[in-house]
């Protein structure tokens, strides 16, 4: 544990590529940088426990004003197809790799023993990757990107973290005049697909292979010892991708931009943007204001996933066969469907694995849309399910009431209700133990936009207390917070369903 941040060791093994893989420069800081928020659980994974959270160097870090010893801000050069174009014009445009810290070892999400964090400073001035943009970040989508990463780590799904939003007496002009701000991400690995895709595009292969070298060695080294080093590599990042859009799909994520630029090279959510999470369920929910295609729409996820690893497959085929390539593809459906069931079961509490499981929770989905049920609120309430018999053959509605109410079309509830009646009797489920297992899963609090956009406007009359009492209970959403119980609120007529500005 160290005791001020200038006891952070570097090992910055990013610079070991070429000097044209990157743009070396110092971040532009914000002025009058005041704190929004600090994550403890990322100051102790930093371990940086010890630090006084309101320290002066560990401010000025987090607003670009400030650098460590062994610090060496860059901005990664890469590409990436954008919506379904490719854009050879890619990279940091507003952030910068501040550098690499050594901690004590820490299993990464591939389950290798990664040795350093990235520090990412997003909003930190203009690079050579900017194109039009102004190098900065606003407030609100700093805000938005600080807690839903809190929020996916505490539902359990691969993400990037964050340390910290600061923001500045320095304004920003997007819709309308806004205040800049910054959010330090931290990540085992910032290497997007279209890191390779840019050396693809480019055909400079020698390049390509050092930075496919380059990430085998520092995060994918049991991928060494494989016969063939790059497939292993990619059967790793097909499975890690496919895991995770199973998450998002059961949780009720749009992730909003899936480009290319925007996925990890370790399967984690990755660059928050217009995202949101499931209100009333909508399988088509497009949450992007610019998509107008719906590309990005919840139920198109899976797809995408599919279609973004094929890309960077593609940036393999000068080292790899087309067809050890595709047949690693085509194991993507299997593990995704495979994550998926595990997890709707988990969802309703079932515990084996029977025929018909598919049907079951396909039949749900479809009555949750019917209905627009409310998607959280619906699991975290079907806990309570009654499962005796006599209970859910009672066509009146007058037991599982608060369930069968969610619904619109009540008889499609109740049709539901006999076929999950029977399968948990199949398992000689017992309701008391199944509440229990289902409230580890199905969480009571979630990022509703609606309280994302609360805490926003609050923030942004400078009063940051319901981001950080959010960020209570984001960390461990399947708790009863009861001081924050209107934190667990259905959306407001007005929160429903929002469609947000990509611009940030
Ligand atoms: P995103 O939509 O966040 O994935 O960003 C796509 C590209 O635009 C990336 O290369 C970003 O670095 C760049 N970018 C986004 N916002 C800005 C900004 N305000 N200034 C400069 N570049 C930006
Ligand atoms: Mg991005
Ligand atoms: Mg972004």
């Amino acid at each position: 544990r160290l005791s001020s941040i200038d006891a952070l060791v570097c090992d910055n093994h990013y610079t070991s590529l070429p000097a044209h893989f990157y743009n070396k420069q110092m971040p532009d800081g914000i002025c009058d940088p005041k704190m929004v928020s600090l994550n403890p659980h990322v100051m102790a994974l930093l371990g940086l426990a010890d630090v006084v959270a309101d320290s002066d160097a560990l401010l000025q870090l987090c607003s670009g004003n400030y650098l460590p010893n062994g610090f060496e801000p860059l901005a990664m050069k890469y590409t990436g197809h954008q919506f379904g174009h490719y854009n050879p014009d890619l990279g940091d445009g507003r952030g910068l790799l501040l550098a690499q810290v050594k901690t004590a070892e820490h299993v990464d999400i591939n389950g290798s023993n990664s040795h350093t964090w990235d520090l990412h400073l997003k909003g930190a001035g203009r690079t050579p990757y900017s194109r039009q943009g102004d190098g900065r970040a606003v407030l609100r989508s700093s805000i938005r990107e600080y807690l839903c990463s809190a929020a996916m780590q505490g539902l359990g799904i691969p993400t990037t973290q964050a340390l910290s939003v600061v923001v500045g007496s320095d304004t920003v002009m997007r819709e309308q005049v806004e205040q800049a701000a910054m959010v330090v991400r931290v990540a085992e690995s910032h290497v997007r697909f279209g890191h390779f895709e840019h050396f693809y595009y480019s055909q400079r292969l020698d390049d390509l292979k050092l930075m496919l070298d380059y990430t085998l060695t520092n995060h994918f080294p049991e991928a060494l010892d494989a016969e063939v080093p790059y497939l292993a590599f990619y059967k790793q990042v097909v499975t890690t991708t496919a895991e995770l859009m199973a998450h998002w799909q059961a949780v009720g994520f749009v992730h909003g931009v899936m480009n290319t630029d925007n996925m990890s090279i370790l399967g984690q959510t990755f660059d928050y943007g217009p995202f949101a999470f499931q209100d009333n369920f909508d399988p088509g929910y497009v949450c992007n204001h610019t998509d107008y295609s719906g590309r990005y729409a919840f139920n198109q996820q899976p797809q995408v996933g599919y279609w973004n690893l094929m890309a960077l497959g593609r940036s393999l085929t000068p080292f790899i066969d087309i067809a050890p390539l595709n047949e690693i593809l085509k194991t993507y459906d299997d593990i995704f469907l495979a994550k998926l069931r595990q997890l709707m079961r988990a969802k309703l509490g079932l515990q084996q694995v029977q025929d018909g499981d598919g049907e079951l929770i396909k039949n749900l989905l479809e009555i949750l849309a019917g209905s627009s049920v409310d998607y959280s609120h619906f699991f975290r309430m079907l806990g309570d399910f009654d499962s005796s018999e006599a209970a859910v053959k009672s066509a009146e509605g007058v037991v599982n009431t608060a369930i069968r109410d969610q619904f619109i079309d009540r008889e499609a509830f109740d049709g539901w209700a006999v076929q999950y009646q029977q399968r948990l009797a199949l398992e000689s489920s017992a309701d008391e133990a199944r509440k229990i297992r289902m409230n580890q899963t199905n969480p009571k609090y979630i990022l509703r936009n609606y309280l994302a956009q609360q805490a926003i406007e609050q923030a942004t009359d400078y009063d940051y207390s319901l981001v950080n009492e959010l960020m209570a209970v984001l960390a461990d959403p399947f708790a009863e917070h009861s001081e924050f119980e209107k934190l667990a609120a259905l959306p407001p007529e007005w929160g429903r369903k929002m469609v947000l500005s990509c611009s940030s």
